[in-house]
């Protein structure tokens, strides 16, 4: 099975000389709430496959928390997990738990950038090493306790996979995508956690803005495993449940695993299962695998997302949305070929998006933004000029007034053009990185309760902009480019310099 391998990490094995190879892990990467755990299931199924759950956060959710494991035992009196302790530590007791903690709260952070980009080599966090053979253990220990092959591990989150290459573990990873409309929705309902087993808790929940960030960055993330040397392969959860044996087939020819006859049989029912698994954290369905699963899409949020839910949510993940095949009209079927190109008349059921904006430093700003609302119907707004028409050409374009610093008339002219522009092109989203004119187009967008998205520009980190400072109660999304620049945007979102 070594065949299948991908090719050495720079990192030596931490093993001790004697010990086996470490096993292969199947890697679930993307985000939460795409069906990770439903897939982890399936692939537990494969001979010579174990699926284990969200390994990464073992040291909380199993040895703190003490939650069920998914055969039902808490983990504390799972036999699995004892023989795992027991095969890595010499047993859980043995193991110093607080610097366990300690290394996977300062090693594995989701935004680590030295994990994330290793060819620039850049200094790991202190403790890297530590937590690195500690994982080590863990692994190869599951690999012995289970005699598989291959761990099937959902963790998602792409650090924890570079961390376990760089411990030597061979890795591929198995990027789960999923409708992001269908994500946002199920991480705003209120979840009862049935895995508890000290009192009960809620799953953590997310408004429609704080899911379409995440999941643009979490997928993103995962992606780039692939650029970082990671084999790869990409399954969306729809394919996944409408046609489970085609799917499965082609994950377990990816991880060169077989796939016998009885569970393509089940597959193509629809069914999974029954198969006890011992996971440490996931979907509350893993405490089900006893019993047999009926593979269902999830399609509730189609009629349960209200509709500015819905909007804001495809008008953030967009740049994903297209490249994973989802259409971004309200029906939100999935189906590849959505994107369109150059300008054209606003189609119905596609998202508007007003960019308005200065000429000049703020319109290039807000051009580099093209990955993202190249997809949608637009309109701009902007000053006029031979430069202005040479950066948007093929754009539409309604000439602004202006200048607008410290003047009033124009100030007036600019609301009255806002007020007549919004209404007759009705946008989903206005969008601007400033300066002036921004202002009475977002005032005229909260009176009619029209998205905003404010990117506050690159060159000012000393000080806030005036128009930002005026437009940032009013803005549902306002965006930063340092991190510096959250000094005076408390709620501002991070996203890194557009140019
Ligand atoms: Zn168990």
């Amino acid at each position: 099975m070594s065949a299948a391998a991908p090719e050495a990490s720079a990192a030596q094995p931490p093993q001790a000389p004697h010990a086996a190879p470490p096993p292969r892990v199947a890697f679930i990467a993307g985000w939460g709430r795409s069906g990770s755990t439903l897939l982890g299931l399936a692939l537990g199924q494969l001979p010579r496959a174990v699926f284990v759950g969200e390994v990464r956060d073992i040291w909380t959710r199993g040895l703190v928390e003490n939650r069920l494991c998914g055969c039902g035992q808490a983990f504390w009196s799972c036999e699995f997990w004892t023989a795992v302790g027991d095969a890595a530590f010499g047993g859980w007791g043995r193991l110093d738990l607080d610097r366990a903690l300690r290394l996977r709260g300062a090693v594995d952070r989701p935004w680590n950038q030295p994990l994330l980009r290793p060819r620039r080599r850049l200094p790991l966090p202190p403790g890297a090493g530590q937590y690195r053979r500690l994982l080590g253990r863990l692994y190869q220990a599951i690999g012995e306790v289970s005699g598989a092959d291959v761990v099937v591990d959902s963790s998602k989150i792409a650090t924890h996979a570079h961390l376990l290459r760089q411990a030597g573990i061979p890795v591929q990873a198995v990027h789960l995508v999923r409708d992001p409309r269908g994500v946002a929705y199920s991480w705003r309902k209120t979840v009862l956690r049935p895995d508890g087993t000290a009192g009960q808790g809620y799953l953590a929940r997310y408004g429609p803005v704080a899911a379409g960030l995440r999941y643009l960055a979490y997928n993103a993330m995962a992606e780039d495993l692939a650029r970082c040397g990671v084999e790869e392969l990409t399954v969306r959860y729809e394919d996944l449940v409408a046609d489970p044996a085609r799917s499965l087939g082609e994950v377990a020819a990816f991880l060169q695993l077989a796939l016998q006859d009885d569970l393509l049989v089940s597959l193509a029912r629809g069914r999974l299962g029954p198969k006890p698994t011992h996971t440490v954290d996931g979907n509350p369905l893993r405490l089900r695998a006893h019993q047999a699963i009926t593979l269902a899409g999830d399609e509730e949020w189609r009629k349960g997302l209200p509709k500015r839910e819905r909007i804001t949510v495809t008008g953030i993940t967009f740049p994903l949305l297209a490249r994973y095949g989802y259409r971004g009209d309200s029906q939100g079927a999935a189906g590849r070929g959505a994107a369109s190109g150059g300008p054209a008349p606003a189609t119905a059921g596609a998202t508007r998006v007003l960019n308005v904006c200065s000429s000049g430093g703020h319109l290039v700003q807000l051009l580099k933004l093209r990955p993202w609302w190249g997809e949608m119907d637009r309109l701009w707004v902007t000053f006029p000029g031979a430069a202005t028409e040479s950066l948007l050409q093929g754009e539409r374009i309604v000439p602004a007034h202006h200048p607008t610093t410290r003047n009033i008339p124009n100030a007036i002219r600019n609301g009255l053009l806002a007020v007549k522009v919004i209404r007759s092109y009705r946008p989903d989203l206005v969008v601007s990185t400033g300066a002036g004119v921004a202002f009475p187009f977002f005032l005229v967008a909260k009176v009619l309760g029209i998205r905003t998205i404010y990117l506050e520009v690159y060159d000012r980190i000393e000080r806030p902009t005036v128009t930002g400072r005026l437009c940032y109660p009013i803005s549902d999304l306002f965006l930063l480019q340092w991190e510096e620049q959250r000094r005076y945007y408390r709620r501002g979102q991070v996203i890194g310099a557009v140019l």
